[in-house]
């Protein structure tokens, strides 16, 4: 099948072009953001199948805009170079050019990108994580009509507020047997009190930090959001019962920030409360539980907030639910600052071939657009995608889902998959 380069961009040549045309948006000083009519949103590629996906994304993206606003509003498009397209041309896998247009841009969307296995070799996406500081990671889960694997997917519809700064992630490991695994067991044995049984000699240890900063930061924009979108169940989920000075601790600020005043008489804690219009409700979950919930009873829940671990699993769950990652767009989110990106790899074993399925990185996409206050563009694109489900139209990964479902379905390329997408736009 064939591959097709982005229409509309201003690729990459030699630098990122800065075009004459648009502006970037603004960040204000208490970190809202100002969208002008015509805003230049850098994208990078992506390695991988991150070619065939992005021009598709943009694609489906510009229809939508130009369905819902005619000329007045436009996205101008500004390619920025990360990963082996970086490398290749700029000798970097992340040059600064990158990093200063993103930071000017403020919003961005990227395909995957992959890490070379090997010493030496840093991941771009935590580098990118760290730059902007994205301490918010959050996937919307919902089913469009695409073939799953459960009988009742209509039911899963949940975003998932994964903190992406603390936890097991700050990579502080020791390994067993070595000199510096020795010290702290030492250490903890001897000057903190902790029981030997626990700790053999031939124990390794990772450190799990968490702040309340961190911890409260992420709390209020998922609290923010659930408010601002009518989504009434909240859950803040840990195991709190076994690591009380981590994710007790992390459930316990979640219903500090719930007494705040910007959301106290927002954000009921009663366990037998109702939630009113404007109104939210935060219940503490624990996370197994949680787990088992989605799958049996997945409308139990419009919002999880969730530690960097617990949120990695139970986001994965939830995607696993509505057919699997490809179908799931996801943002990084930070104050102010947002970078939208699929959330699957970047699939080597199929790139090149014009097959690769370009939802997560589309409704990324359209999710972008909801985040720079163009609602009514991305709801455009979230009716369309529903219609090629229902007229059976997809890449061969949908095609051959439904086909398991003993459902005939027609399969076609990646590009042509966002023209019927783009089609389909009203
Ligand atoms: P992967 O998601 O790339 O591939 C897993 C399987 O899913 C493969 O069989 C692939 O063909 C299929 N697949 C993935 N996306 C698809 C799509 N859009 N359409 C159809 N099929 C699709 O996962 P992996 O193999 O574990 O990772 C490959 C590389 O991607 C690694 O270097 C990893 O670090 C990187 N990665 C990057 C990101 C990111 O940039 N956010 C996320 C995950 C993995």
């Amino acid at each position: 099948m064939e591959v097709v380069r982005a229409e509309n961009v201003y690729p990459w040549e030699g630098k990122a072009q800065k075009p004459k045309e648009g502006e970037f948006i603004k960040l204000n000083p208490d970190k809202t953001i100002e969208v002008p009519d015509k805003p230049i949103i850098p994208y990078i590629e992506g390695d991988g199948i991150g070619a065939e996906i992005t021009p598709a994304m943009i694609h489906v993206v510009n229809a939508a805009v130009e369905k819902t606003y005619g000329g007045s509003k436009r996205i101008i498009w500004v390619e920025v170079l990360a990963g082996d397209k970086a490398e290749e041309k700029a000798g970097d896998r992340l040059p600064q050019e990158t990093l200063e247009f993103l930071k000017e841009a403020v919003v961005g969307i990227k395909g995957p990108l992959g890490t070379p296995v090997g010493k030496g070799v840093r991941s771009i996406n935590s580098a990118l994580r760290r730059a902007f500081d994205f301490y918010s990671a959050v996937r919307p889960v919902y089913w469009m009509g695409q073939p799953t694997p459960i009988p009742d997917p209509q039911r899963v519809d949940v975003v998932v507020f994964r903190e992406n700064t603390d936890d097991v992630y700050a990579g502080v490991e020791f390994f067993s047997g070595t000199d510096e695994a020795k010290k702290v067991r030492e250490f903890l044995i001897k000057e903190m009190g902790a029981k030997e049984e626990g700790f053999p000699e031939d124990v390794g240890i990772t450190v799990k930090p968490m702040s309340e900063f961190k911890t409260k930061r992420h709390v209020r924009k998922a609290l923010r959001y659930a408010l601002e979108n009518g989504r009434k169940n909240v859950a803040v989920i840990g195991k709190g019962n076994i690591m009380k000075a981590t994710e007790g601790a992390f459930i316990n600020w979640a219903f500090e920030v719930a007494q705040e005043p910007e959301f106290a008489d927002k954000v009921l804690t009663d366990p037998e409360a109702q939630p009113n219009e404007g109104q939210v409700k935060l219940s503490k979950v624990i996370t197994d539980q949680m787990l088992m919930q989605l799958v049996l009873k997945p409308d139990a829940w419009d919002v999880v907030i969730a530690q960097n671990l617990n949120g990695d699993y139970v986001s994965d769950l939830a995607a696993a639910l509505i057919g699997g990652p490809g179908f799931v767009p996801s943002g990084n989110i930070g104050d102010g600052y947002a970078l939208f990106e699929s959330t699957h790899g970047t699939a080597w074993d199929i790139a090149g071939k014009g097959i690769a399925n370009p939802l997560s990185l589309t409704l990324s996409g359209a999710m972008m657009l909801e985040y720079i206050g163009w609602r009514e563009a991305a709801q455009k694109i979230y009716e369309a995608v529903k219609k090629t489900f229902e007229d059976k139209v997809g890449t061969p990964d949908i095609a051959a889902g439904f086909k398991k479902l003993g459902i005939e379905a027609k399969a076609v390329s990646t590009y042509e998959y966002a023209q019927e997408i783009a089609k389909r736009i009203q």
